[in-house]
């Protein structure tokens, strides 16, 4: 038996916040109103907040707000009071950047811990004995660091340490980027992030058209971005390392996002620390990470410099694709008649998928469906629409209704 590491998932609203928690997740981080760096995620209001921290800590879970935006003038107006706040509902801890803003939280907001952000790229254990020196309960690696680095940070300094185990990379240093202040005007740092690396770019030289030039040489367009992070073949590593919580990167992701990869790593962790010696990978794991996968999966840099292999270069490959079709609200064993709530339209004679905590999951073909009055409906297609299908197998509230929605294109590396 292993001490397990945290399981720590992204929770851009309330709703992923307990779907998180109900697949596998020992503890979620949001952003709040002010000094993060998502503008664009459901950052939670104070009340938001309260009803998080309620739920996760009733599952014995824990909450952190990510603060971690580069402060400007003015900008930490406020934030002992936001820190305070914070600390006064009960979240467990703030994961933060700027010195300054580390230094008013500390003074400020006694009781409440300080994470330090990967947006600081701590990358040695130097960096991480001055922090903990700070008063710092955790640093949040960069995630261009070594497995070998981080069994050494570990092995000198007495700090709990969080990595990115799974989801988008930066391509520039964690997140250290101004790509998106200068192509949207939205700055990056600041919660502004336009995703521009991931753009299609075409390289040319001066005087070049661009598309002439490209068709001439057959090329695909190229994307500055890399591809995403799983780790999920190498949690015993991580395990072994000491690595104190093991992170889900995707605060803007869907809810069928977080289920999924929630509930494999749930199931890996649980497999390694229980039995190590005997632990076996399964491939199912794997076939199903690949369900919510967005990009290409690589390790990022547990295991060396990527090279541009890891890069998005290349000619594109197509993987099935699944989307979110619908939530389930209820069970009726006698009728074996689920209640749903839409989120994708499905029809009649379409072979779906459930899935639940726990790693439970089945595939039918759908063969009765009503609205709530009993009406038989041949295909649910209004937003947000209540309906009951027959399932063939026993499912419960919060499971997940997946479909095939066709296939994307990939990039070959
Ligand atoms: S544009 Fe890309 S590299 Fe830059 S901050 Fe955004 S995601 Fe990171």
């Amino acid at each position: 038996m292993k001490r397990r590491p945290e399981l720590l998932a992204p929770a851009g609203n309330l709703e992923k916040l307990k779907m998180a928690i109900h697949y596998g997740a020992d503890a979620v981080y949001i952003g709040g109103q002010q000094f993060g760096l998502r503008s664009r995620a459901g950052n939670f209001s104070y009340d938001e907040m309260r009803e998080g921290v309620a739920f996760a800590h009733a599952n014995g879970a824990k909450v952190y707000v990510a603060a971690n935006m580069v402060t400007h003038e003015g900008d930490i107006e406020g934030a002992g009071d936001f820190f305070r706040t914070l600390r006064d509902i009960g979240i467990d801890a703030v994961i933060v950047s700027d010195p300054a803003m580390i230094e008013t939280c500390l003074t400020e907001a006694d009781g409440l811990p300080v994470h330090l952000s990967t947006q600081a790229s701590a990358t040695n254990y130097e960096t991480l004995r001055f922090w903990k020196e700070e008063g710092l309960e955790r640093i949040v690696l960069a995630r261009e660091v070594s497995m070998d680095e981080i069994v050494k940070m570990k092995q000198e300094v007495d700090v709990e340490i969080e990595t990115f185990v799974h989801g988008a990379m930066c391509i520039s240093y964690s997140g250290r980027c101004t790509l998106s202040n200068h192509m949207t005007l939205r700055d990056a740092n600041r919660g502004g992030c336009a995703q521009s690396c991931r753009w299609k770019y075409g390289f040319f030289e001066e005087g070049d058209l661009l598309t002439e030039e490209m068709e001439a040489r057959d090329e695909e367009p190229f994307s500055m971005s890399s591809v995403d992070l799983s780790m999920v073949r190498h949690i015993p590593d991580l395990v072994e390392a000491g690595v104190d919580s093991l992170k889900i990167e995707g605060r803007m992701k869907s809810i069928h996002y977080v289920a999924t990869v929630c509930n494999v790593y749930r199931q890996v962790i649980d497999a390694y620390c229980e039995d190590p010696e005997h632990f076996v990978f399964d491939p199912a794991w794997e076939e199903e990470i690949w369900k919510a996968a967005q990009r290409e999966l690589a390790t990022g840099f547990y295991y060396g410099i990527p090279t541009e292999k890891e890069q998005l270069f290349g000619k594109p490959r197509s993987i099935p694709q699944f989307a979110f079709a619908a939530r389930v609200i209820s069970y009726d064993p006698v009728t074996s008649m689920a209640t749903l709530e839409q989120r994708n339209h499905f029809s009649i004679g379409e072979e779906v998928e459930f899935f639940g905590p726990g790693f439970v999951r089945f595939s039918q073909v759908i063969e009765t469906m009503e609205d709530v009055d009993g009406h038989l409906l041949e295909s649910a297609n209004q937003a947000m629409m209540t309906i009951r299908v027959k399932v063939d197998r026993p499912v419960a509230t919060d499971y997940i209704m997946r479909k095939r929605k066709g296939v994307r294109a990939r990039t070959l590396v």
